[in-house]
């Protein structure tokens, strides 16, 4: 379908970054700063490889769409300042809006609390033939819940329900819960934009001297990233525990914006062309009842 070399490449290039359980997983393997052997004067090519990748992506979804068997979700989990929000508004620009959703999840309100965690992103779920993608996600619940032992008391859980093992608990619902909308025809792509500790620094400076970016900073940003530890350990256990052949995660270098978004781009495009979708085909009566109503069409005065 006419994609770009530089795009077939990233294609190839994400296996590297796609993590599916089994052996051990380290976040140390990974370097934030990876581009993949391109260099910064790599970048105007990689942006059009972007855009064949982006081009791509919408017949992808256009078929989706009229197959309307599948779904997809695609996950985004990451430190603050990553680029989450710019790598879903650039890949899926150009996607068909009617066949796209996108639900960010904050700290839960009363009424989601008043819940299980997982019941405020089921009501978000895409229907089928649609991609739908969180910003944030019930990970949020083995992340930040657990660096900050304050917030699992705030759940409203009775005491006894709190087992040493609650961690271990909701890696495996998380990993059933996946395993369920696999089988009945959404599936899950998970994506960790790993940025570095100074690339962070870097972008959050630039946003408290850049009186444009004012608003996209926020105090409490210092005080996660003050727990910068101790969330690397929580998601390098999250990503071993619940990356599965079927759900896996992608661990996207995010140091560089451009090499960040051809990534997403190409894992999701991979995604879609795994469903080998196709336009519903009609019957040969079908047809021939279109040939007679065209006829008809036409013949009218
Ligand atoms: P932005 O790029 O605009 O900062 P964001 O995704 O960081 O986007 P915020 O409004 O800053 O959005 O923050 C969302 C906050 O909600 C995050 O700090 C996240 O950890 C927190 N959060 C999400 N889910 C939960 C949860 N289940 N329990 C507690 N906190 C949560
Ligand atoms: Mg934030």
């Amino acid at each position: 379908m006419g994609r770009d070399r530089l795009f077939e490449n990233a294609h190839k290039l994400i296996r590297k970054y796609r993590v599916t359980g089994g052996g051990k997983f380290h976040l140390r393997d990974f370097d934030p700063g990876d581009t993949g052997g391109l260099t910064a004067a790599d970048k105007p090519r990689a942006q059009q490889a972007l855009q064949s990748g982006i081009q791509a992506l919408v017949r992808l979804q256009d078929m989706l769409y009229a197959h309307d068997r599948w779904a997809l979700l695609a996950i985004f989990q990451a430190m603050d300042a990553a680029g989450k929000d710019s790598a879903i508004k650039h890949v899926m620009s150009g996607i068909n809006p009617q066949g796209c959703q996108v639900a960010s999840f904050k700290a839960p309100s009363p009424q989601e609390l008043d819940h299980d965690y997982l019941w405020r992103c089921q009501r978000e779920l895409p229907q089928r033939g649609r991609i739908g993608i969180f910003n944030r996600s019930y990970y949020e619940e083995v992340l930040v819940v657990r660096v900050h032992a304050g917030l699992l008391a705030n759940e409203k859980l009775a005491p006894s329900l709190i087992d040493d093992d609650i961690w271990e608990q909701r890696y495996e619902d998380i990993r059933c819960f996946e395993r369920h909308l696999h089988r009945n025809g959404t599936i899950v792509r998970k994506f960790f934009l790993y940025v570095s500790r100074a690339e962070q620094k870097r972008r959050f400076l630039d946003r408290l001297e850049d009186p444009a970016k004012h608003w996209k900073f926020s105090a409490a940003d210092l005080a996660e990233r003050a727990l910068w530890k101790q969330y690397m350990s929580a998601y390098e256990e999250m990503i071993r525990a619940t990356a599965t052949e079927k759900a896996p995660w992608y661990v996207i270098p995010a140091d560089h914006k451009w090499f960040t978004r051809i990534v997403v781009a190409a894992a999701v495009v991979e995604a879609l062309d795994s469903l080998e979708l196709s336009y519903p085909k009609l019957t040969k009566a079908q047809r021939a009842e279109l040939a007679k109503l065209k006829r008809g069409l036409m013949a009218e005065k």
